[in-house]
């Protein structure tokens, strides 16, 4: 017999940032820790074709897959959980949905109909739902989330597109609806109102709730979770809480422990064998618990964003804990760092991450922590345009060059130790253009970068358009900085160390979006030992 595929559908209302991701990330992995084969995609309400043109200060990070597409930070952490790779077919946009729609119809597809939002639109939402045509292996549940919040005219398409797949499916398709329960101070009383009115406006669409995660501030009792059981016509045992945990590494097991899965799986039929295998996950946990050092790491950037460097802070957490130590995360802005302040910027600081971003502003005071690390010997982890910065400032101090810079900053500079990559220089267009996505990368032996993996090839995932200039590479390399990484195909340079130093490299891959809960990236734990000691 055909395995079923179930069909999980991840929703929220009340308000945004709930942490929808989070319960998605929670429930792949724990039914991953049944043993059943999962993957977590997701559909956002807006327009763009992908969150590649989006200012972090929009959407947060921009997260990228191994097969090279621009994505919701969601993404991020349904990998950290779960350790799945996703891929394009796992972030999708209304803007992606319309262009394919639209494309079709110029082909003439559609020989002479009218389009229109129902049923185009939602059949093209529906089959990406279920994944047709995506030619991968059998699943036993699809998880998918969708973006924005209940009621908000845009997302009225794929809350259609799941009334139509609950009625398909049957019990194969569940609908997991996240809420919020505010706390009125002056009542001090818990106020269940607003999931009553979401739950009322999910009804009104067509789509009855099948689990509620109540998101709450402080514990709900019984009576509460029942009232809210009775006026949403929902089971008891599936008002699950989620209540504010010390860490979102913790929100599996917390779920674990309310029955969520096991939630899940009655609804869809499928067998409920014994416990879960949850015990790496729980020594992690262990881990976390008993950290006892502290290591504070400055993270230098322009955008003062928690979400603009998610996946870097998630990994420099996680190694942290490996490291059986807490990690503080300091931003220090970097359009702000002068010559005079910088050493007062960076006091107390046991290491610096020298962030990625795009566009000339806040870069002359990357180059100024960059220089005060690399003299004063404090490690340093630069990614991307924070490798690019590092190359600028030893080509600036030690090479000579005062006016070496990046083509992406001074088109003109003599010295372009850094330079638009060859195959960008036809481009124009802007989105999903630039170097993206996994390519392998040759680590010299002997260098600490290989020494940190333990491995001679790696493969790791990239976003940019500018590379290290292979003219001064001899230059770079007589003077100390040595170019430890390189692509071998096409020779560009993706790792440069000072091997002098006590830790001081640069990467223009991403390492932050392949380090997992399970299996913390080998760079950060490299880097986040040297800052411990
Ligand atoms: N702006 C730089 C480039 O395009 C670096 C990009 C990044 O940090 N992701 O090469």
């Amino acid at each position: 017999m055909e395995r079923q595929t179930n069909y999980i559908f991840i929703t929220g209302g009340v308000v945004s940032s709930l942490g929808k991701g989070i319960i998605s990330a929670s429930i792949g992995n724990l039914l991953q820790a049944r043993g059943y084969k999962v993957t977590i995609q997701k559909f956002d309400p807006y327009i763009n074709i992908d969150p590649g043109t989006l200012n972090p200060y929009e959407h947060g990070e921009c997260y990228v897959t191994m097969d090279g597409m621009e994505t919701d930070l969601d993404l991020g952490h349904y990998e950290r959980f779960t350790g799945i790779h996703t891929t394009r077919n796992n972030s999708v946009t209304t803007g992606r949905i319309y262009k394919t729609v639209i494309d079709r119809e110029r082909r003439g597809d559609y020989l002479g109909k009218t389009i229109q939002v129902v049923p185009h639109i939602t059949d093209e939402i529906k089959h990406r739902m279920l994944r047709e045509d995506t030619g991968e292996e059998h699943l036993d549940f699809v998880i998918t989330e969708v973006g924005g919040t209940i009621g908000d005219i845009e997302s009225a398409p794929f809350m259609e597109a799941i009334r139509q797949l609950r009625w398909q499916l049957g019990r194969r398709a569940v609908n997991v609806h996240l809420t919020y329960v505010p706390y009125l101070k002056a009542a001090e009383e818990m106020k269940t109102k607003p999931t009553q009115h979401s739950v009322k406006e999910l009804q009104s669409m067509g789509v009855q709730p099948d689990i509620l995660v109540l998101r709450t501030e402080r514990h709900l009792d019984d009576a509460m979770r029942m009232k809210v059981a009775s006026f949403c016509n929902v089971d008891l045992d599936c008002v699950i809480l989620s209540e504010d945990m010390p860490s979102i590494y913790e929100v599996p097991v917390s779920m674990l422990h309310q029955g969520l899965d096991t939630a899940i799986l009655r609804k869809t039929g499928m067998p409920v064998d014994g416990a879960p295998a949850m015990q790496s996950w729980q020594d992690f946990l262990d881990k976390l618990h008993s950290a006892t050092r502290e290591v504070c790491i400055g993270l230098v950037g322009k955008y003062d964003l928690q979400d603009a460097y998610k996946s870097i802070r998630e990994s420099l957490t996680l190694a942290g804990i490996y490291n059986d130590a807490k990690v503080q995360l300091r931003f220090i802005n970097s359009e702000q760092i002068t010559r005079e302040n910088v050493s007062d910027r960076l006091a107390g600081m046991d290491g610096i991450v020298i962030c990625p971003g795009f566009g000339q502003r806040g870069t002359e005071g990357k180059i100024l922590a960059a220089e005060y690390t690399r003299t004063h010997d404090i490690p340093t982890f630069g990614i991307c345009l924070g490798m690019q910065m590092m190359v600028i400032e030893f080509a600036r101090d030690v090479l000579g060059y005062e006016d070496a810079n990046s083509r992406e900053m001074d088109e003109q500079t003599p010295h372009n130790v850094i330079d638009l990559m060859e195959e960008q220089k036809t481009v124009t267009q802007k989105g999903g253009t630039m170097r993206l996505g996994a390519y392998p990368c040759e680590l010299r032996s002997g260098s600490r970068a290989a020494e940190a993996y333990g491995e001679s090839c790696v493969i790791e995932r990239h976003r940019h358009r500018y590379e290290f200039n292979n003219v001064y590479k001899e230059e770079f390399e007589q003077k100390g900085m040595q170019c430890v990484g390189v692509n071998p195909q096409a020779s560009l340079v993706e790792i440069v160390e000072v091997s002098s130093h006590r830790w001081y490299i640069g990467t223009q891959f991403h390492p932050e979006y392949v380090s997992t809960v399970l299996h913390p990236h080998p760079l950060f734990m490299s880097f986040c030992k040297a800052c411990i000691h």
